[in-house]
Protein backbone atom coordinates (compact mmCIF):
# COMPACT_ATOMS: atom_id res chain seq x y z
CA UNK A 1 0.00 0.00 0.00
CA UNK A 2 0.96 3.37 -0.97
CA UNK A 3 0.97 5.82 1.89
CA UNK A 4 1.25 8.67 0.35
CA UNK A 5 -2.63 7.83 -0.39
CA UNK A 6 -3.14 6.89 3.15
CA UNK A 7 -1.95 9.61 5.67
CA UNK A 8 -4.30 13.02 4.28
CA UNK A 9 -8.15 10.79 5.23
CA UNK A 10 -6.46 9.67 8.44
CA UNK A 11 -6.49 13.55 9.48
CA UNK A 12 -8.93 14.90 7.47
CA UNK A 13 -11.65 12.82 8.79
CA UNK A 14 -10.42 12.02 12.67
CA UNK A 15 -9.03 15.38 14.07
CA UNK A 16 -12.34 17.20 12.97
CA UNK A 17 -13.90 15.29 15.47
CA UNK A 18 -14.36 16.56 19.06
CA UNK A 19 -14.67 13.46 20.66
CA UNK A 20 -12.63 10.20 19.61
CA UNK A 21 -14.60 7.59 20.43
CA UNK A 22 -17.09 9.53 17.22
CA UNK A 23 -14.36 9.09 15.11
CA UNK A 24 -12.77 5.98 15.92
CA UNK A 25 -13.97 3.94 13.08
CA UNK A 26 -13.26 6.59 10.36
CA UNK A 27 -9.83 6.79 12.17
CA UNK A 28 -9.18 3.23 11.38
CA UNK A 29 -11.29 2.62 8.38
CA UNK A 30 -10.08 4.81 6.02
CA UNK A 31 -6.90 4.18 4.94
CA UNK A 32 -8.28 0.98 3.31
CA UNK A 33 -10.76 2.96 2.05
CA UNK A 34 -8.24 4.81 0.31
CA UNK A 35 -7.14 2.16 -1.23
CA UNK A 36 -10.15 0.40 -2.70
CA UNK A 37 -11.75 3.63 -3.06
CA UNK A 38 -12.08 3.00 -7.23
CA UNK A 39 -13.97 -0.42 -6.33
CA UNK A 40 -15.75 0.76 -3.55
CA UNK A 41 -18.96 2.56 -5.13
CA UNK A 42 -19.73 -0.96 -6.62
CA UNK A 43 -19.57 -3.30 -3.42
CA UNK A 44 -21.84 -3.83 -1.01
CA UNK A 45 -21.26 -2.30 2.69
CA UNK A 46 -20.52 -6.28 3.38
CA UNK A 47 -18.72 -7.18 0.55
CA UNK A 48 -16.44 -4.01 0.91
CA UNK A 49 -15.96 -5.01 4.46
CA UNK A 50 -15.15 -8.34 3.75
CA UNK A 51 -12.34 -6.92 0.65
CA UNK A 52 -10.93 -4.86 3.50
CA UNK A 53 -10.25 -7.38 6.05
CA UNK A 54 -8.63 -9.71 3.24
CA UNK A 55 -6.50 -6.58 2.44
CA UNK A 56 -5.32 -5.88 5.94
CA UNK A 57 -4.21 -9.91 6.78
CA UNK A 58 -2.37 -9.33 3.49
CA UNK A 59 -0.38 -6.73 4.26
CA UNK A 60 2.30 -6.28 7.65
CA UNK A 61 1.16 -3.45 9.66
CA UNK A 62 3.05 -2.38 12.97
CA UNK A 63 1.49 -4.01 15.78
CA UNK A 64 -1.67 -2.06 17.12
CA UNK A 65 -2.13 -0.10 13.97
CA UNK A 66 -5.54 -1.81 13.27
CA UNK A 67 -8.08 -2.63 15.82
CA UNK A 68 -11.51 -3.68 15.25
CA UNK A 69 -13.97 -0.88 14.16
CA UNK A 70 -18.06 -0.98 14.80
CA UNK A 71 -20.28 -1.39 12.01
CA UNK A 72 -21.95 1.82 13.30
CA UNK A 73 -18.81 4.12 13.04
CA UNK A 74 -18.18 2.10 9.93
CA UNK A 75 -21.30 3.17 8.33
CA UNK A 76 -21.09 6.47 9.13
CA UNK A 77 -17.43 6.50 7.85
CA UNK A 78 -19.08 5.07 4.33
CA UNK A 79 -20.99 8.24 4.15
CA UNK A 80 -17.78 10.80 4.66
CA UNK A 81 -15.10 8.77 3.19
CA UNK A 82 -15.76 11.34 -0.15
CA UNK A 83 -14.69 14.22 2.11
CA UNK A 84 -11.23 14.88 1.59
CA UNK A 85 -10.84 18.65 3.27
CA UNK A 86 -7.87 18.85 5.25
CA UNK A 87 -8.93 20.14 8.49
CA UNK A 88 -7.93 23.06 10.40
CA UNK A 89 -7.12 21.76 14.42
CA UNK A 90 -8.98 23.55 17.41
CA UNK A 91 -7.35 24.62 20.37
CA UNK A 92 -8.72 22.81 24.29
CA UNK A 93 -9.30 25.43 26.36
CA UNK A 94 -11.51 25.46 29.79
CA UNK A 95 -12.17 21.89 29.19
CA UNK A 96 -13.83 21.77 25.49
CA UNK A 97 -12.02 22.24 21.83
CA UNK A 98 -12.29 25.61 20.32
CA UNK A 99 -12.27 27.65 16.99
CA UNK A 100 -9.15 29.86 17.00
CA UNK A 101 -9.17 33.11 16.39
CA UNK A 102 -6.59 32.58 13.69
CA UNK A 103 -7.07 34.28 10.15
CA UNK A 104 -3.45 32.43 9.60
CA UNK A 105 -2.38 28.88 9.29
CA UNK A 106 0.35 26.02 8.84
CA UNK A 107 0.28 23.15 6.72
CA UNK A 108 1.13 20.25 8.44
CA UNK A 109 3.15 18.44 6.75
CA UNK A 110 3.89 14.56 6.19
CA UNK A 111 7.71 14.44 5.26
CA UNK A 112 8.18 11.40 3.69
CA UNK A 113 5.28 11.82 0.84
CA UNK A 114 4.34 15.97 1.16
CA UNK A 115 1.01 15.58 1.64
CA UNK A 116 -0.96 18.12 4.23
CA UNK A 117 -2.46 16.31 7.21
CA UNK A 118 -4.05 19.13 8.63
CA UNK A 119 -3.23 22.64 9.27
CA UNK A 120 -2.54 24.46 12.22
CA UNK A 121 -4.61 28.00 13.27
CA UNK A 122 -1.85 31.10 14.02
CA UNK A 123 -3.92 31.39 17.41
CA UNK A 124 -3.95 35.52 18.79
CA UNK A 125 -3.71 36.73 22.15
CA UNK A 126 -6.84 36.51 22.46
CA UNK A 127 -6.72 32.86 22.49
CA UNK A 128 -3.40 33.00 24.88
CA UNK A 129 -5.86 35.03 27.32
CA UNK A 130 -8.78 33.09 27.36
CA UNK A 131 -6.45 30.09 27.80
CA UNK A 132 -4.79 32.06 30.78
CA UNK A 133 -8.35 32.93 32.14
CA UNK A 134 -9.39 29.47 32.12
CA UNK A 135 -6.35 28.21 33.93
CA UNK A 136 -6.12 30.94 36.34
CA UNK A 137 -10.06 30.15 37.35
CA UNK A 138 -9.19 26.52 37.52
CA UNK A 139 -6.32 27.33 39.37
CA UNK A 140 -7.83 27.62 43.28
CA UNK A 141 -9.85 24.31 43.70
CA UNK A 142 -7.11 22.38 41.66
CA UNK A 143 -4.36 23.21 44.14
CA UNK A 144 -6.71 22.28 47.07
CA UNK A 145 -7.12 19.10 45.56
CA UNK A 146 -5.12 16.56 47.55
CA UNK A 147 -1.88 15.84 45.80
CA UNK A 148 -3.02 12.05 46.17
CA UNK A 149 -6.17 12.61 44.37
CA UNK A 150 -4.37 15.19 41.71
CA UNK A 151 -2.20 11.96 40.66
CA UNK A 152 -5.04 9.76 40.21
CA UNK A 153 -5.30 11.37 37.02
CA UNK A 154 -1.86 10.62 35.94
CA UNK A 155 -2.22 6.67 36.65
CA UNK A 156 -5.41 7.42 34.40
CA UNK A 157 -3.33 8.77 31.59
CA UNK A 158 -0.50 6.64 31.85
CA UNK A 159 -3.40 3.44 31.18
CA UNK A 160 -4.47 5.26 28.12
CA UNK A 161 -0.99 5.83 26.94
CA UNK A 162 -0.57 2.58 27.27
CA UNK A 163 -3.53 1.36 25.56
CA UNK A 164 -3.02 3.86 22.46
CA UNK A 165 0.83 3.55 22.33
CA UNK A 166 0.64 2.12 18.34
CA UNK A 167 -1.78 4.65 17.42
CA UNK A 168 0.04 7.86 18.63
CA UNK A 169 3.32 6.36 17.63
CA UNK A 170 1.95 5.98 14.40
CA UNK A 171 0.97 9.62 14.56
CA UNK A 172 4.27 10.73 15.14
CA UNK A 173 5.56 9.08 12.34
CA UNK A 174 3.25 10.52 9.91
CA UNK A 175 4.08 14.52 11.22
CA UNK A 176 7.51 13.97 12.44
CA UNK A 177 9.22 11.30 9.91
CA UNK A 178 11.06 9.03 12.63
CA UNK A 179 10.67 5.86 12.11
CA UNK A 180 7.78 3.55 13.80
CA UNK A 181 10.01 2.04 16.45
CA UNK A 182 11.73 5.45 17.23
CA UNK A 183 8.27 7.01 17.30
CA UNK A 184 7.71 3.82 19.95
CA UNK A 185 10.27 4.64 22.12
CA UNK A 186 9.78 8.53 22.23
CA UNK A 187 6.13 7.18 23.90
CA UNK A 188 7.72 5.29 26.22
CA UNK A 189 10.28 7.91 28.09
CA UNK A 190 6.79 10.05 27.73
CA UNK A 191 4.99 7.49 29.90
CA UNK A 192 8.15 7.29 32.14
CA UNK A 193 7.30 10.92 33.10
CA UNK A 194 4.37 10.67 33.90
CA UNK A 195 4.69 7.40 36.30
CA UNK A 196 7.53 9.69 37.68
CA UNK A 197 5.30 12.37 38.44
CA UNK A 198 2.26 9.79 39.86
CA UNK A 199 4.85 10.07 42.65
CA UNK A 200 4.55 13.62 43.71
CA UNK A 201 2.79 12.98 47.02
CA UNK A 202 6.45 11.74 48.09
CA UNK A 203 8.78 14.48 45.99
CA UNK A 204 6.57 17.48 46.86
CA UNK A 205 7.00 17.25 50.69
CA UNK A 206 9.06 19.61 52.63
CA UNK A 207 10.88 19.13 55.74
CA UNK A 208 10.85 20.33 59.49
CA UNK A 209 12.74 20.95 62.89
CA UNK A 210 11.10 21.52 66.32
CA UNK A 211 12.34 23.38 68.89
CA UNK A 212 15.03 25.61 66.66
CA UNK A 213 14.38 27.57 69.65
CA UNK A 214 12.73 26.28 72.83
CA UNK A 215 9.05 26.46 71.71
CA UNK A 216 9.21 27.04 68.52
CA UNK A 217 9.14 24.76 64.72
CA UNK A 218 10.13 25.35 61.70
CA UNK A 219 9.59 23.89 58.33
CA UNK A 220 9.68 23.80 54.42
CA UNK A 221 6.83 23.38 52.38
CA UNK A 222 6.45 23.18 48.75
CA UNK A 223 3.84 25.15 47.11
CA UNK A 224 2.53 25.30 43.41
CA UNK A 225 3.09 28.80 41.33
CA UNK A 226 -0.11 28.59 39.57
CA UNK A 227 -0.65 29.17 35.89
CA UNK A 228 2.05 27.78 33.86
CA UNK A 229 3.04 26.84 30.18
CA UNK A 230 5.44 24.53 27.99
CA UNK A 231 6.77 25.71 24.43
CA UNK A 232 8.12 22.66 23.05
CA UNK A 233 9.65 21.75 19.34
CA UNK A 234 8.98 19.65 16.51
CA UNK A 235 11.78 17.00 17.07
CA UNK A 236 9.83 14.94 19.88
CA UNK A 237 6.24 15.87 19.36
CA UNK A 238 4.91 13.64 22.05
CA UNK A 239 7.69 13.44 24.69
CA UNK A 240 8.87 17.05 25.36
CA UNK A 241 5.45 18.00 26.51
CA UNK A 242 5.21 15.13 28.78
CA UNK A 243 9.33 16.36 30.64
CA UNK A 244 6.78 19.51 32.21
CA UNK A 245 2.95 18.87 31.88
CA UNK A 246 2.66 15.43 34.35
CA UNK A 247 4.92 17.57 37.36
CA UNK A 248 3.39 20.98 36.33
CA UNK A 249 -0.21 19.33 37.36
CA UNK A 250 0.41 16.67 39.56
CA UNK A 251 2.31 19.74 41.87
CA UNK A 252 -1.00 21.55 41.84
CA UNK A 253 -0.76 23.60 39.22
CA UNK A 254 -2.91 24.60 36.12
CA UNK A 255 -0.66 24.19 32.86
CA UNK A 256 -1.43 25.51 28.88
CA UNK A 257 0.89 23.91 25.93
CA UNK A 258 1.94 25.74 23.32
CA UNK A 259 3.06 22.51 20.80
CA UNK A 260 5.20 23.12 17.54
CA UNK A 261 3.52 24.61 14.60
CA UNK A 262 4.89 21.53 12.26
CA UNK A 263 3.83 18.32 14.38
CA UNK A 264 0.61 19.51 16.56
CA UNK A 265 -1.28 16.28 15.89
CA UNK A 266 0.68 13.86 18.66
CA UNK A 267 -0.50 16.16 21.27
CA UNK A 268 -3.97 17.07 19.79
CA UNK A 269 -4.51 12.79 20.25
CA UNK A 270 -3.14 13.34 23.63
CA UNK A 271 -5.01 16.11 24.90
CA UNK A 272 -8.21 13.89 23.77
CA UNK A 273 -6.30 11.26 26.06
CA UNK A 274 -6.33 13.60 28.58
CA UNK A 275 -9.96 14.44 28.21
CA UNK A 276 -11.24 11.03 29.01
CA UNK A 277 -8.95 11.26 32.51
CA UNK A 278 -11.67 13.43 33.60
CA UNK A 279 -9.73 16.33 34.69
CA UNK A 280 -11.34 19.87 35.58
CA UNK A 281 -11.53 22.13 32.93
CA UNK A 282 -9.29 24.77 32.74
CA UNK A 283 -6.24 22.11 34.57
CA UNK A 284 -4.95 21.65 30.76
CA UNK A 285 -4.97 23.82 28.14
CA UNK A 286 -3.29 23.90 24.39
CA UNK A 287 -3.21 26.52 22.50
CA UNK A 288 -1.75 25.79 18.65
CA UNK A 289 0.31 28.43 17.27
CA UNK A 290 3.43 30.33 16.72
CA UNK A 291 5.77 33.25 17.85
CA UNK A 292 3.06 35.10 18.89
CA UNK A 293 1.38 32.62 21.09
CA UNK A 294 4.87 32.62 22.57
CA UNK A 295 5.49 35.74 22.95
CA UNK A 296 1.89 36.51 24.20
CA UNK A 297 2.63 33.60 27.09
CA UNK A 298 6.03 34.83 27.63
CA UNK A 299 4.25 38.64 28.18
CA UNK A 300 1.33 37.78 30.22
CA UNK A 301 1.06 38.96 33.87
CA UNK A 302 -0.68 35.91 35.29
CA UNK A 303 2.10 32.82 33.50
CA UNK A 304 4.19 32.67 36.46
CA UNK A 305 6.14 30.13 34.99
CA UNK A 306 7.42 29.22 31.41
CA UNK A 307 9.24 25.51 30.16
CA UNK A 308 10.79 26.29 26.89
CA UNK A 309 12.19 23.68 24.40
CA UNK A 310 13.83 24.69 20.94
CA UNK A 311 16.96 26.39 19.29
CA UNK A 312 19.18 28.43 21.29
CA UNK A 313 18.18 31.81 19.39
CA UNK A 314 14.84 31.03 20.47
CA UNK A 315 15.70 29.91 23.80
CA UNK A 316 17.41 33.15 24.43
CA UNK A 317 14.85 35.41 23.04
CA UNK A 318 11.99 33.49 25.16
CA UNK A 319 14.19 33.57 28.43
CA UNK A 320 14.90 37.29 28.45
CA UNK A 321 11.35 38.42 27.41
CA UNK A 322 10.17 36.39 30.29
CA UNK A 323 12.18 37.84 32.55
CA UNK A 324 10.86 41.12 31.90
CA UNK A 325 7.62 39.96 33.61
CA UNK A 326 9.53 38.41 36.30
CA UNK A 327 8.55 35.24 35.32
CA UNK A 328 10.05 31.58 36.54
CA UNK A 329 12.22 30.22 33.42
CA UNK A 330 13.85 26.99 31.95
CA UNK A 331 15.05 27.33 28.88
CA UNK A 332 16.61 24.36 26.72
CA UNK A 333 18.59 25.31 23.54
CA UNK A 334 20.49 23.88 20.51
CA UNK A 335 23.36 21.84 20.69
CA UNK A 336 26.58 20.43 19.24
CA UNK A 337 27.58 17.31 20.60
CA UNK A 338 31.18 15.51 20.69
CA UNK A 339 31.95 11.97 21.26
CA UNK A 340 36.01 11.29 21.76
CA UNK A 341 36.79 8.12 20.97
CA UNK A 342 40.15 6.25 22.23
CA UNK A 343 42.32 3.80 20.31
CA UNK A 344 41.51 1.15 23.16
CA UNK A 345 37.52 1.41 22.17
CA UNK A 346 35.91 -1.48 21.62
CA UNK A 347 35.69 -0.06 17.89
CA UNK A 348 32.42 -2.55 17.28
CA UNK A 349 30.22 -1.40 20.12
CA UNK A 350 31.91 2.49 19.72
CA UNK A 351 30.84 2.09 15.99
CA UNK A 352 26.93 0.63 16.22
CA UNK A 353 25.89 3.38 18.98
CA UNK A 354 27.70 6.43 17.28
CA UNK A 355 25.74 5.67 13.98
CA UNK A 356 22.70 5.46 16.10
CA UNK A 357 23.37 8.54 18.21
CA UNK A 358 24.21 10.35 14.72
CA UNK A 359 21.59 9.21 12.47
CA UNK A 360 18.79 7.83 14.47
CA UNK A 361 15.93 10.45 14.32
CA UNK A 362 17.52 11.71 10.76
CA UNK A 363 19.96 13.79 13.39
CA UNK A 364 17.36 15.56 14.51
CA UNK A 365 18.04 15.05 18.23
CA UNK A 366 19.42 17.16 20.81
CA UNK A 367 21.96 14.33 21.96
CA UNK A 368 22.37 13.53 18.86
CA UNK A 369 26.22 13.03 18.11
CA UNK A 370 27.34 15.33 15.30
CA UNK A 371 31.48 15.21 15.77
CA UNK A 372 33.49 12.44 16.23
CA UNK A 373 37.23 13.26 17.34
CA UNK A 374 39.56 10.46 17.16
CA UNK A 375 42.43 9.86 19.52
CA UNK A 376 45.75 8.11 17.79
CA UNK A 377 45.08 4.50 15.83
CA UNK A 378 41.42 5.15 16.34
CA UNK A 379 41.71 7.65 13.61
CA UNK A 380 41.69 4.96 10.62
CA UNK A 381 39.26 1.79 12.73
CA UNK A 382 36.41 3.91 13.71
CA UNK A 383 36.83 5.74 10.39
CA UNK A 384 36.46 2.73 8.06
CA UNK A 385 33.64 1.40 10.11
CA UNK A 386 31.72 4.50 10.72
CA UNK A 387 31.67 4.81 7.26
CA UNK A 388 30.57 1.75 6.85
CA UNK A 389 28.06 1.32 8.60
CA UNK A 390 26.59 4.93 7.58
CA UNK A 391 26.53 3.56 4.29
CA UNK A 392 24.27 0.64 5.37
CA UNK A 393 21.98 2.57 6.81
CA UNK A 394 18.33 1.98 5.36
CA UNK A 395 16.53 4.84 4.35
CA UNK A 396 12.45 5.59 4.02
CA UNK A 397 9.45 5.75 5.33
CA UNK A 398 9.14 5.20 8.71
CA UNK A 399 5.81 3.80 8.88
CA UNK A 400 7.28 0.89 6.41
CA UNK A 401 8.82 -1.98 8.04
CA UNK A 402 12.67 -2.26 8.12
CA UNK A 403 13.31 1.09 7.75
CA UNK A 404 15.86 2.68 9.97
CA UNK A 405 16.00 6.19 9.02
CA UNK A 406 13.53 8.54 8.13
CA UNK A 407 13.18 11.67 6.17
CA UNK A 408 14.26 15.58 7.99
CA UNK A 409 11.01 17.73 9.24
CA UNK A 410 10.99 20.19 5.72
CA UNK A 411 11.86 20.69 2.42
CA UNK A 412 13.86 24.22 3.96
CA UNK A 413 15.51 21.98 6.37
CA UNK A 414 16.81 19.51 4.30
CA UNK A 415 18.07 22.67 1.93
CA UNK A 416 20.17 23.82 5.24
CA UNK A 417 21.43 20.58 5.82
CA UNK A 418 22.72 19.94 2.52
CA UNK A 419 24.13 23.70 2.22
CA UNK A 420 25.84 22.89 5.46
CA UNK A 421 27.83 19.82 4.13
CA UNK A 422 28.67 21.83 1.06
CA UNK A 423 29.99 24.65 3.10
CA UNK A 424 32.01 21.64 5.04
CA UNK A 425 33.35 20.65 2.47
CA UNK A 426 34.48 24.13 1.32
CA UNK A 427 36.31 23.90 4.74
CA UNK A 428 38.36 21.31 3.67
CA UNK A 429 36.15 18.49 4.87
CA UNK A 430 36.14 15.00 3.03
CA UNK A 431 32.56 13.77 1.72
CA UNK A 432 33.42 9.96 2.66
CA UNK A 433 29.91 9.51 2.71
CA UNK A 434 27.73 11.99 0.86
CA UNK A 435 23.86 11.61 1.34
CA UNK A 436 22.89 14.85 -0.38
CA UNK A 437 20.44 14.49 -3.55
CA UNK A 438 18.60 12.03 -2.29
CA UNK A 439 15.59 10.66 -4.04
CA UNK A 440 14.02 7.56 -2.63
CA UNK A 441 11.73 5.38 -4.63
CA UNK A 442 8.06 6.09 -4.53
CA UNK A 443 8.52 9.00 -2.33
CA UNK A 444 10.40 11.21 -4.50
CA UNK A 445 8.54 14.27 -2.90
CA UNK A 446 9.64 13.20 0.63
CA UNK A 447 12.65 15.61 2.82
CA UNK A 448 14.90 12.39 2.28
CA UNK A 449 18.58 12.66 2.90
CA UNK A 450 20.81 9.53 3.70
CA UNK A 451 23.09 9.86 6.21
CA UNK A 452 26.54 11.88 5.55
CA UNK A 453 29.89 11.43 6.86
CA UNK A 454 32.33 14.70 6.54
CA UNK A 455 36.06 13.18 7.21
CA UNK A 456 38.78 15.71 8.28
CA UNK A 457 36.94 18.54 9.33
CA UNK A 458 39.21 21.28 10.28
CA UNK A 459 38.96 22.32 14.09
CA UNK A 460 38.70 25.59 13.59
CA UNK A 461 36.06 25.39 11.01
CA UNK A 462 32.48 26.77 11.21
CA UNK A 463 30.90 23.96 10.42
CA UNK A 464 32.50 21.94 13.71
CA UNK A 465 30.91 25.04 15.92
CA UNK A 466 27.45 24.78 13.93
CA UNK A 467 23.81 23.08 14.54
CA UNK A 468 23.21 20.88 11.54
CA UNK A 469 19.86 19.27 13.18
CA UNK A 470 20.39 16.08 10.55
CA UNK A 471 22.02 13.51 9.54
CA UNK A 472 26.34 14.33 9.43
CA UNK A 473 28.55 13.04 11.24
CA UNK A 474 32.18 15.11 10.76
CA UNK A 475 35.28 13.50 12.16
CA UNK A 476 38.34 15.57 13.21
CA UNK A 477 41.57 13.69 14.63
CA UNK A 478 43.28 15.24 17.52
CA UNK A 479 46.60 13.09 19.16
CA UNK A 480 45.78 13.52 22.48
CA UNK A 481 42.64 13.48 24.95
CA UNK A 482 43.57 16.77 26.35
CA UNK A 483 43.96 18.27 22.95
CA UNK A 484 39.97 16.56 22.14
CA UNK A 485 38.93 18.38 25.32
CA UNK A 486 40.16 21.43 24.11
CA UNK A 487 37.85 21.41 21.04
CA UNK A 488 34.93 20.51 23.56
CA UNK A 489 35.83 23.55 25.86
CA UNK A 490 35.60 25.79 22.79
CA UNK A 491 31.73 24.60 21.64
CA UNK A 492 29.18 27.16 22.39
CA UNK A 493 27.04 24.65 23.08
CA UNK A 494 26.75 21.77 26.32
CA UNK A 495 24.28 19.70 25.75
CA UNK A 496 26.07 16.45 25.77
CA UNK A 497 29.77 14.75 25.83
CA UNK A 498 30.91 11.32 24.78
CA UNK A 499 34.25 9.19 25.61
CA UNK A 500 34.52 5.91 24.45
CA UNK A 501 37.18 3.83 25.73
CA UNK A 502 38.29 0.72 27.87
CA UNK A 503 40.04 2.36 30.76
CA UNK A 504 38.53 3.55 34.00
CA UNK A 505 41.26 6.21 34.33
CA UNK A 506 40.16 7.88 31.22
CA UNK A 507 36.40 7.81 31.78
CA UNK A 508 36.70 9.21 35.18
CA UNK A 509 38.95 12.45 33.89
CA UNK A 510 36.28 12.86 31.08
CA UNK A 511 33.58 12.49 33.64
CA UNK A 512 35.62 14.89 35.49
CA UNK A 513 36.44 17.82 33.23
CA UNK A 514 33.59 17.69 30.06
CA UNK A 515 32.64 20.89 29.93
CA UNK A 516 28.53 19.20 29.02
CA UNK A 517 25.33 18.94 31.06
CA UNK A 518 24.74 15.42 30.04
CA UNK A 519 27.99 12.39 30.10
CA UNK A 520 27.86 9.50 28.25
CA UNK A 521 30.78 6.82 28.68
CA UNK A 522 30.43 4.23 25.89
CA UNK A 523 27.01 5.74 25.34
CA UNK A 524 25.56 7.92 22.06
CA UNK A 525 22.58 9.55 23.57
CA UNK A 526 23.23 10.44 27.57
CA UNK A 527 19.26 10.89 27.73
CA UNK A 528 18.37 10.81 31.27
CA UNK A 529 15.39 8.62 32.81
CA UNK A 530 13.34 10.78 33.62
CA UNK A 531 13.72 10.33 37.44
CA UNK A 532 16.91 12.26 36.86
CA UNK A 533 17.12 15.87 35.38
CA UNK A 534 17.63 16.52 31.58
CA UNK A 535 20.77 19.10 32.28
CA UNK A 536 22.28 20.80 29.72
CA UNK A 537 24.68 24.04 29.96
CA UNK A 538 26.26 26.86 28.28
CA UNK A 539 24.07 28.30 25.19
CA UNK A 540 22.36 24.52 25.09
CA UNK A 541 20.66 25.88 28.35
CA UNK A 542 19.26 29.01 30.08
CA UNK A 543 18.30 28.84 33.59
CA UNK A 544 18.26 26.50 37.00
CA UNK A 545 16.22 23.82 37.40
CA UNK A 546 16.24 21.37 34.69
CA UNK A 547 13.03 19.46 33.23
CA UNK A 548 12.44 15.94 34.65
CA UNK A 549 12.82 14.36 37.91
CA UNK A 550 13.39 16.53 41.22
CA UNK A 551 14.57 19.79 39.65
CA UNK A 552 10.90 19.48 37.85
CA UNK A 553 8.89 19.31 41.48
CA UNK A 554 11.10 22.56 42.34
CA UNK A 555 10.73 24.31 39.38
CA UNK A 556 7.03 23.98 39.39
CA UNK A 557 6.78 24.68 43.04
CA UNK A 558 7.82 27.96 45.22
CA UNK A 559 9.44 26.88 48.68
CA UNK A 560 8.12 28.55 51.61
CA UNK A 561 9.48 28.27 55.18
CA UNK A 562 7.39 29.00 58.33
CA UNK A 563 8.56 29.64 61.44
CA UNK A 564 6.16 28.86 64.42
CA UNK A 565 5.49 29.44 68.50
CA UNK A 566 2.41 28.40 69.72
CA UNK A 567 1.84 29.53 73.60
CA UNK A 568 2.29 26.94 76.58
CA UNK A 569 -0.88 27.17 77.64
CA UNK A 570 -1.93 26.19 74.21
CA UNK A 571 0.53 23.75 73.78
CA UNK A 572 -0.45 21.99 77.07
CA UNK A 573 -4.33 21.71 76.00
CA UNK A 574 -3.28 18.50 73.59
P1 LIG B 1 12.52 26.34 17.25
O1 LIG B 1 13.34 27.14 18.17
O2 LIG B 1 12.39 26.76 15.85
O3 LIG B 1 11.01 26.23 17.81
C1 LIG B 1 10.74 25.87 19.16
C2 LIG B 1 9.43 26.54 19.59
O4 LIG B 1 9.60 27.95 19.53
C3 LIG B 1 8.26 26.18 18.68
O5 LIG B 1 7.13 25.93 19.47
C4 LIG B 1 8.10 27.42 17.81
O6 LIG B 1 6.76 27.67 17.46
C5 LIG B 1 8.63 28.55 18.68
N1 LIG B 1 9.30 29.61 17.90
C6 LIG B 1 10.01 29.45 16.76
N2 LIG B 1 10.51 30.63 16.34
C7 LIG B 1 10.12 31.55 17.23
C8 LIG B 1 10.33 32.96 17.36
N3 LIG B 1 11.04 33.65 16.46
N4 LIG B 1 9.78 33.60 18.41
C9 LIG B 1 9.06 32.92 19.34
N5 LIG B 1 8.83 31.59 19.26
C10 LIG B 1 9.35 30.91 18.24
O7 LIG B 1 13.06 24.82 17.36
P2 LIG B 1 12.64 23.57 16.48
O8 LIG B 1 13.18 23.74 15.10
O9 LIG B 1 11.20 23.27 16.66
O10 LIG B 1 13.44 22.40 17.24
C11 LIG B 1 14.79 22.09 16.98
C12 LIG B 1 15.71 22.75 17.97
O11 LIG B 1 15.35 22.38 19.30
C13 LIG B 1 17.15 22.32 17.79
O12 LIG B 1 17.99 23.44 17.93
C14 LIG B 1 17.38 21.35 18.93
O13 LIG B 1 18.71 21.22 19.37
C15 LIG B 1 16.52 21.94 20.00
N6 LIG B 1 16.14 20.96 21.02
C16 LIG B 1 16.77 21.06 22.23
C17 LIG B 1 16.49 20.14 23.21
C18 LIG B 1 17.18 20.20 24.53
O14 LIG B 1 16.81 19.47 25.42
N7 LIG B 1 18.18 21.05 24.71
C19 LIG B 1 15.53 19.13 22.98
C20 LIG B 1 14.89 19.09 21.74
C21 LIG B 1 15.22 20.02 20.76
Amino acid sequence: MDFRTLSFSVYSNSFGCHSYENCRGVYQLFPFWNALVGTAFRLSPSRLFGRLQRYVSSHSWPRGMLRPFHREARERSMSSAVTTQVTDLQNYVNGAWRRSTAIEYVDVTNPATAEILARTPLSTSADVDAAVQAASDAFPAWRRTPPGERVQYLFKLKNLLEENIDELSRVITLENGKTFPEAKAELRRAIENVEVACGIPMMMQGYNLEDVTPGVDEMQIRQPLGVVAAIVPFNFPAMVSYWFLPYAIACGNTFILKPSERVPLSMHRAFELLEKTGLPKGVINLVNGGKDVVNALCDHPQVRAISFVGSTPVAKHVYTRSAASGKRMQCQGGAKNHVIVLPDADMELATQIISDSAFGCAGQRCLAVSVAVTIGEAQKTFRDSIAHAASSIRTGNGLESGIQMGPVITKESKQRIESLISAGVGEGAKPIVDGRNTKIPKYESGNFLTPTILDDLPSSSQLANTEIFGPVLSLIHANSIDEAMEFLRRSPYGNQASLFTTSGSAARKFRYEAPAGNIGINIGVAAPMAYFPFSGWKESFFGILHGQGRDAVEFFTESKIVVERWSRQETRKF
